[in-house]
């Protein structure tokens, strides 16, 4: 099998997996308990904070963690709308900008809250994918509570100037939040935003954890309700076997960024080179992630492609969009037809992909798509 989702989800290290398994084998007490053995797991929990919070890199704020990138996604829009409810700033601020790229996890909580009365704002982007700062700073004025832009988009890797955003979110008064889920360990978080969001299954850490960094005084009101555990802001018992998996991993990939950064650069020039012509790079190259290669070919098949290769793990647009049948939103936003999206695949590697199986799985790629096209013409 070669792996080439790493968009979707990313092997577990194995250093990850060795600091996980004795909280997983012996260690089960609860962190939150008064005994020896809870105050252990509380502290390893404290360790691993330290970590997700160092990797993020950012000043003034702290990190609470959560069951997924999802929840803290939720938990900073649905929380930032109640919090201004609460202090009497909303209905003055009742309208949350973002763009059409990002991931469901944004664009559906803000669909959700613009049920509830919130004026919602979907800014669109360029057929690069890339937003117009003008087009965005139109949008801004003292009627916004929060403007939500990603730093590397899932679907295509184009990247986002977040410091920038985050300025012009500031000028008007509202608040930023970052969905830095497949940048962390990647690139540098850049600075700027109030609330940033983190998953470690995405930087070779385990599922069913994530994590919320909000700048001091920008936390938003809880969401989930009970215990009072994440200092009130977050109920439910943290699982120390997670968290320290999560902790360990953002060690590593801060250790690991630059390295990991020129394998994937020289990664990504092999599969261009291994896909061969006929191929259209979706997306933009300049500002992009390149361990995010989605690519089109006229006449494809992406979903046949993926049915004839099965022993390569890649991805139609993005895993939300493959298997529902819908086109990815992200594809139409770039401006593709449906044809062009239908036929559009996405290769996604980093860390432990080799070169060599890299470029074997795009020759085999290009050959299936030659063989499509011969048996349809
Ligand atoms: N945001 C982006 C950009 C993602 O790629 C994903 C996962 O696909 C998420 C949010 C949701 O992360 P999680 O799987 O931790 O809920």
């Amino acid at each position: 099998m070669i792996y080439l989702d790493y968009q979707a989800t990313t092997p577990v290290a194995p250093e990850v997996a060795k600091e996980m398994a004795p909280w997983i084998e012996d260690k089960f007490a609860n962190p939150h308990s008064p005994s020896k053995w809870g105050h252990e797991a509380a502290a390893a929990i404290e360790v691993a904070r330290g970590q997700v919070d160092a990797a993020i890199g950012l000043k003034g704020g702290s990190v609470a963690f959560t069951g997924s990138a999802t929840e803290a996604i939720n938990w900073a829009l649905k929380g930032t709308v109640e919090k201004a409810r609460a202090d009497g700033k909303e209905p003055q601020r009742n309208r949350i900008v973002t763009i059409a790229t990002e991931h469901a996890a944004v664009l559906d909580t803000c669909e959700w809250l613009a049920g509830q009365g919130i004026d919602l704002t979907i800014v669109p982007v360029d057929a690069g994918g890339r937003l117009d700062l003008e087009l965005l700073e139109r949008e801004l004025d003292e009627r916004v509570l929060l403007v939500a832009v990603m730093m590397i988009n899932n679907e295509i890797g184009v990247t986002h100037p977040i410091t920038e955003i985050a300025k012009l979110a500031h000028e008007c008064g509202a608040l930023m939040l970052c969905d830095a889920v497949q940048a962390l360990g990647r690139l540098d978080i850049c600075t700027g935003p109030d609330l940033v969001a983190v998953s470690a299954h995405k930087i070779h850490g385990p599922k069913g954890v994530g994590a919320l960094w909000m700048r001091k005084g920008a936390e938003p009101a809880p969401l989930i309700h009970g215990g009072g555990q994440e200092r009130g802001l977050r109920s439910g018992t943290l699982s120390p076997a997670l968290c320290v998996g999560f902790g360990a991993a953002a060690k590593l990939g801060a250790e690991r960024c630059n390295r990991d950064y020129d394998h994937v650069q020289k990664l990504w020039a092999a599969a261009v080179h291994a896909l061969g012509p006929g191929w259209t790079i979706n997306g933009s190259t300049s500002h992009r992630y390149k361990g995010n290669l989605n690519v089109r070919r006229q006449g494809v098949d992406g979903a046949r492609l993926i049915a004839d290769l099965r022993d390569v793990a890649f991805s139609l647009g993005s895993a939300c969009a493959s298997g529902s049948g819908r086109p990815s939103h992200v594809l139409r936003a770039i401006g593709l037809d449906y044809r062009q999206a239908r036929s559009s695949v996405r290769l996604g590697f980093g860390r432990y992909t080799k070169q060599a199986e890299l470029v074997d799985a795009c020759k085999r790629i290009a050959d299936a798509a030659v063989r499509q096209e011969m048996l349809d013409a």
